[in-house]
């Protein structure tokens, strides 16, 4: 087995992995890309993730908030920075100071946008966002022509730009399913509303990654993945068979293994008992660490390239894995997920265990792990 140069839980972000994967869907795309690297690069780290993006040739960045796109500012990220989730006195002010584009769903808010632009004597750059069937954030059909009338307004008074119009799916993981052409056609039905209220030269852009791996007719402009880009499929499949490389492997040194008898009952609640003579090996990692406790009793674990499962209850700050007869020691590495090569379980292994999806326990993994960059 191999044994772990860290004594630490530690997550290994390969960024030569996220400047393939950006400028292998870029190429296959042949459009600009916005790499989505919002809740810290979904958990790879958001400053080394936007920068192995660019790398890659990502023409914008994408996150959630006016406060991630700062945090790219002050990290020294130089580029295209738009961000699309903003409450009531978001800090529109800092977005157009730092030349971050910004989204905009109801009247309500462009008015926001427009003061912060007035006071800052700059224009904001808007992407006008229509619902087209995820009921999520959006003007809905009926609110979009009053949004459209206000921004063309507003973009004559040269108090904004309007440098998008954009969506997003509710399905796109399930190819083929008839929502995707139903948004699609909303998609387009709003893009017109837009040119007929005197909006011109905006981007269009809708594809998350499921529509940009999957569905040519929705990459309009400007495609959006977030979860390829770190090497996931987000239909669940194996990515390395669309060409695209795991960037994240999450190892953890074994802190003690123990030989016991049959009849040993594990963890809290004694949900496990061995059935025979057997070894224990301890993993000091938990559900503080962001190690779903529904992983107990499921979930894969890798050591010496032999696939084990979690062995009883997965505890706040480690748990027990039954290695059988396996000659595990303490000091080795058990990997909880990686890209899959040498049958190590991989993060969509994970997902299909704890009954969730891998953008879930990238996002989640944290607590006391460490993160290198490779
Ligand atoms: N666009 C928007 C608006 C998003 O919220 C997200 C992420 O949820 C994405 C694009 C990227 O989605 P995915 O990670 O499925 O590619």
């Amino acid at each position: 087995n191999r044994a772990m140069t860290s004594t630490l839980p530690l997550i290994t972000v390969d960024l030569a992995a996220i400047t393939h994967n950006v400028a292998t869907m870029r190429e296959r795309v042949g459009r600009p890309l916005m790499a989505v690297v919002k809740a810290n690069g979904y958990g790879h780290g958001m400053l080394p993730v936007a920068a192995a993006a660019q790398r890659g040739g990502a023409d914008a960045l994408g996150v959630a908030t006016i406060e991630e796109a700062v945090a790219l500012r002050d990290g020294g990220t130089a580029g295209r920075i738009v961000c699309w989730l903003h409450a009531p006195r978001a800090d529109y002010a800092a977005a157009i100071a730092h030349d971050i584009e910004v989204a905009s769903s109801a009247v309500w808010a462009l008015a926001e946008i427009e003061a912060a632009a007035r006071t800052g004597k700059t224009p904001a750059k808007v992407h006008l966002k229509i619902d087209t069937g995820l009921a999520r954030s959006g003007a809905t059909a009926e609110e979009w022509p009053d949004l459209v009338a206000r921004a063309a307004t507003a973009q004559r008074d040269g108090l904004i730009e309007v440098v998008g119009v954009w969506s997003h799916f509710a399905y796109a993981d399930s190819p083929g399913h008839p929502t995707i052409a139903a948004q699609r056609g909303n998609f387009v039905d709003a893009v017109e509303v837009a040119k007929s209220a005197g909006l011109s030269g905006f981007e269009r852009h809708l594809a998350n990654s499921a529509a940009t791996l999957n569905d040519p007719d929705s990459w309009f402009d400007m495609v959006r993945p977030g979860v390829a880009i770190y090497g996931l499929d987000p239909v669940g499949g194996d990515s390395r068979a669309l060409g695209l490389r795991p960037a994240m492997r999450v190892e953890v040194p074994v802190a003690l293994t123990k030989r016991v008898s049959a009849g040993t009952s594990v963890s809290y609640g004694h949900t496990y008992t061995t059935d025979r003579e057997t070894t224990l090996a301890l993993i000091p990692v938990g559900y503080a660490d962001g190690i779903p406790r529904n992983a107990s009793g499921v979930g894969p674990v890798g050591i010496g390239g032999v696939r084990h499962t979690i062995s009883g209850r997965v505890c706040m700050d480690q748990f027990v894995v039954d290695v059988g007869d396996a000659n595990v020691q303490p000091g080795d590495i058990a990997t909880l997920w990686g890209d899959g090569r040498g049958g190590t379980p991989t993060a969509q292994d994970w997902a299909d265990a704890t009954d969730t999806i891998h953008y879930e326990l990238v996002t989640r993994i944290g607590g006391r792990f460490v993160t290198t960059y490779v």
